[in-house]
């Protein structure tokens, strides 16, 4: 079965007492036993549901996994693996990951002994160097935000491997349509399913995926221990807006190419960050690892802080507002948003600029978003 067909069918048979064709939203804590004791799938919804089943059934096979997990969110999914660690374990990690990856990790992890070690440029060397000092996992996050580079995670995991170090990638930016980690020799993926696997701006949740049976057990367990269960209701409407997931992501790269190209040839930008522009840098190893390069484009504008922030709060489509992957369109200004917690000077290192902006681009009609865009840089300067 191809990914879209599998999008629908896969996990979503027809409910057996009614012949329902779209399986009822199970919103129960709990569950009848046959006999105390009794070890059946379901017995307490912190633990599993049947929601939960058929989200994890659909979406492991769009990722080419052997099992998924589901939890209440991407952190709360990250906080799932992490509990597989002990104290004294440390992380390496490269630059670029989501700023909540880094706080999980620095400002709650690191007081219960883990260590989360970032390296600023991923040089052969640089990762050869870091995988020698025996961490547990090499952790990264392609395409990265808000610059959108590229790692090889072919090569990586690879390197990872040689150490016995396990490679955990988030893959949420790509989604599971255009891109599939575990199919590259990466060990766990994981996603936020708040962005382009809901798809709808209206939950909240992740998603673990694997194919070694014991990581399967120990994200189950984890789920149960520290509770990090979803509602039914989310893992229902999530499922909901997997079905449609392959032809969003189309719709989402065909309008993304056009903001680019449009952004790419404006005077007032400086420079673009998309992985599908043959100027970007990383674009060789996206082609060969991507099938498709995403709807997140990044524009550094040549203007002040000010008229940057007059800009973003003048388009009429793209609402100023975090996160991504939703049907509508949203721009964020990382330097006073997503990145403002990194100081000024590091901001400036990593390429976080004051006019540096970044789109979700939607699925509206692209010839409307061209129009918004152009408007608001008209008058930008009036
Ligand atoms: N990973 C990436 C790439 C993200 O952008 C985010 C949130 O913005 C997360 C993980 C965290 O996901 P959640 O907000 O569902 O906890």
């Amino acid at each position: 079965m191809k990914f879209a067909t599998k999008a629908i069918h896969v996990g979503q048979e027809p409910e057996s007492a009614h012949g329902a064709v779209i399986p009822p939203i199970y919103m129960t804590s709990t569950y009848r036993q046959e006999a105390p004791g009794d070890d059946s799938e379901f017995s307490y919804t912190r633990a599993n549901n049947p929601n939960f089943v058929a989200l994890e059934k659909q979406l492991a096979s769009l990722e080419d996994a052997k099992h998924a997990t589901v939890f209440s969110s991407g952190l709360g999914t990250l906080t799932g693996l992490i509990s597989m660690l002990s104290q004294g374990d440390h992380v390496v990690a490269l630059d670029g990951v989501y700023g909540g990856t880094y706080r999980l990790f620095n400002s709650v992890f690191s007081r219960f002994g883990i260590e989360f070690i970032t390296i600023p440029n991923a040089s052969k060397e640089n990762i050869e160097k870091a995988l020698s000092t025996n961490p547990k996992w090499l952790f990264f996050e392609t395409p990265t935000n808000p610059l959108l580079e590229v790692f090889d995670i072919e090569e990586l995991a690879k390197a990872a491997k040689r150490h016995g170090v396990l490679t955990i990638v988030d893959n949420t930016f790509s989604s599971p349509y255009f891109q599939n980690p575990l199919k590259l020799g990466v060990d766990i993926v994981w996603h936020s399913t708040t962005k382009y696997i809901g798809g709808h701006s209206d939950i909240i949740g992740g998603v673990a995926m694997c194919n070694e049976d014991h990581f399967k057990k120990e994200l189950d367990f984890a789920r149960k221990a520290i509770g990090l269960n979803p509602s039914p209701f989310d893992t229902w409407l999530i499922t909901r807006g997997v079905k449609t997931l392959a032809l969003r992501m189309q719709q989402h790269e065909h309008n993304a190419i056009a903001v680019a190209d449009f952004l790419e040839k404006h005077p007032l930008v400086k420079r673009v960050y998309y992985p599908g522009l043959t100027s970007h840098p990383s674009h060789a190893i996206a082609k060969k690892q991507m099938s498709g390069f995403g709807g997140m484009v990044s524009a550094e504008f040549n203007l002040s802080l000010e008229e940057t922030k007059k800009l973003i709060s003048s388009f009429k489509l793209f609402t100023l507002a975090e996160s991504l992957g939703g049907v509508e369109s949203l721009v964020s200004h990382p330097a006073t948003m997503t990145h403002a917690a990194i100081p000024a000077i590091e901001r400036k290192r990593i390429g976080i600029t004051e006019g540096l902006v970044r789109f979700s681009v939607g699925i509206e009609d692209a010839e409307d978003l061209i129009h918004d865009l152009s408007e608001a840089l008209k008058n930008i300067r009036r």
